[in-house]
């Protein structure tokens, strides 16, 4: 290291020098590339999105947007069933995911908790393992306690009496994030359990409900009936608006009014919120496009099984399957050589699966074709 380069890196604070980001699946440019690696929706925005946001660029691109994107929140109340007071809007809903970590919980004495232990509860992000690989890196991010709970071997959720006498689930957790459905499982939760657990947690709860749209059941309503539990829901994965960033969170005002105590003043840019508000103009198109989204995700699910494949069975827009005959790094390797793109997780619980999102119906199929060529070798 140069003397330039190592006093840099003395500005650098220890966390963030140790830290580990979060890494993204790729987004790479390849020319006839079948991208089922990111969870992105398949089908474009309703024809009336992309007009509304191509309408709005012009002139007025140089004023600031609406600070708290008030017409997306009454727009969204509407649809809940509550108040705009209970609406928070994020630039994803990754922003308001690090927003309640660093709202809800202590950092702790530099992230690791007082002499090597795990940290009190009040420095606790907690979440089940496997689910969403970002809520290490935001509790490591903000000097919080990471603190992953294990899911049974078939990702069920622990019930609620199996949680008490673990040991290892923290009821006074200051934070707990669920993913509902379960990321990168897909595995649907109840709202019977999930209820359950709320009632006995006394931390912040967020029902991280990315995939909600593509399940049979919501948990929405839990938000709005427990002052400690919050809802996070996206554009991004059901309303094709990944590119756009916009999410939210339902919960109590109480809730609602810290995070915005420590939100950026123009957090959601302005074509997004055009874009989300007109989205909720649009939903009986989306409604088609889950239901083929739906109905491709159980045509791959058992072509697939077919195969040998073992299918864990899906209440979201991509699958989790473990391959036949090589190892799925193998598999994921062999499959990029022919231009199909699915994620791999490099994880003792999850190395020997895929996780493959739900793409058109000929991306399927070219998966499928693959996958039959591949297992006949
Ligand atoms: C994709 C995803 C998000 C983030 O969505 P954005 O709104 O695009 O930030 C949050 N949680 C889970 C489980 C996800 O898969």
């Amino acid at each position: 290291m140069s003397s330039h380069s190592r006093k840099a890196a003395k500005l650098i604070r220890p966390l963030v020098q140790r830290l580990h980001p979060y890494v993204p699946g790729e987004q790479p440019k390849i020319l006839g590339l079948v991208k089922l690696n990111t969870n992105e929706n398949p089908y474009s925005p309703a024809p009336k999105v992309i007009e509304a946001v191509k309408r709005a660029a012009d002139g007025r691109l140089r004023l600031y947007p609406n600070p708290t994107a008030e017409l997306l929140r009454e727009k969204l109340a509407k649809f809940h069933g509550c108040q705009p007071e209970n609406i928070i809007v994020g630039n994803g809903s990754d922003e308001l995911l690090a927003m309640a970590v660093r709202a809800f919980t202590e950092p702790l004495d530099g992230g690791r908790g007082r002499n090597g232990t795990p940290g009190p509860s009040k420095g606790k992000v907690q979440f089940f393992h496997p689910s969403y690989s970002l809520y290490p890196v935001l509790a490591a991010t903000h000097g919080a306690k990471a603190h992953p709970v294990a899911l049974e071997s078939n990702f069920a959720i622990p019930a609620l009496p199996k949680l008490k006498s673990g040991k290892q689930w923290d009821f006074a957790a200051a934070l707990s994030f669920i993913t509902t459905p379960n990321a990168p499982s897909g595995r649907a939760y109840g709202k019977a359990q999930l209820k359950e657990l709320c009632a006995a947690q006394r931390g912040v709860i967020v029902l991280d409900e990315a995939y909600v749209d593509f399940a049979r059941e919501n948990a929405l309503s839990l938000s709005l009936a427990f002052p400690h539990v919050l809802t996070a829901r996206t554009f991004s994965k059901a309303y094709s608006l990944c590119f756009l960033r916009v999410g939210y969170f339902v919960g109590s005002r109480e809730l609602i009014a810290a995070l915005n105590k420590i939100r950026d003043s123009y957090n959601v840019n302005g074509l997004g919120q055009i874009a989300a508000i007109e989205t909720l103009n649009c939903l009986p198109y989306y409604r088609e496009t889950f239901c083929k989204i739906i109905h491709s995700r159980n045509h791959l699910s058992t072509r697939l099984s077919d195969l040998g494949f073992e299918v864990y069975p899906s209440q979201t827009n991509f699958i989790l399957v473990r391959p036949p005959h090589f190892p799925a790094a193998v598999w994921l390797e062999k499959l990029r050589s022919k231009k199909i793109l699915v994620r791999w997780f490099n994880d003792p619980i999850l190395k020997d699966w895929l996780r493959i999102t739900i793409g058109t119906e000929a991306e399927c199929d070219a998966l499928i074709r693959e996958a039959e060529r591949m297992t006949n070798d």
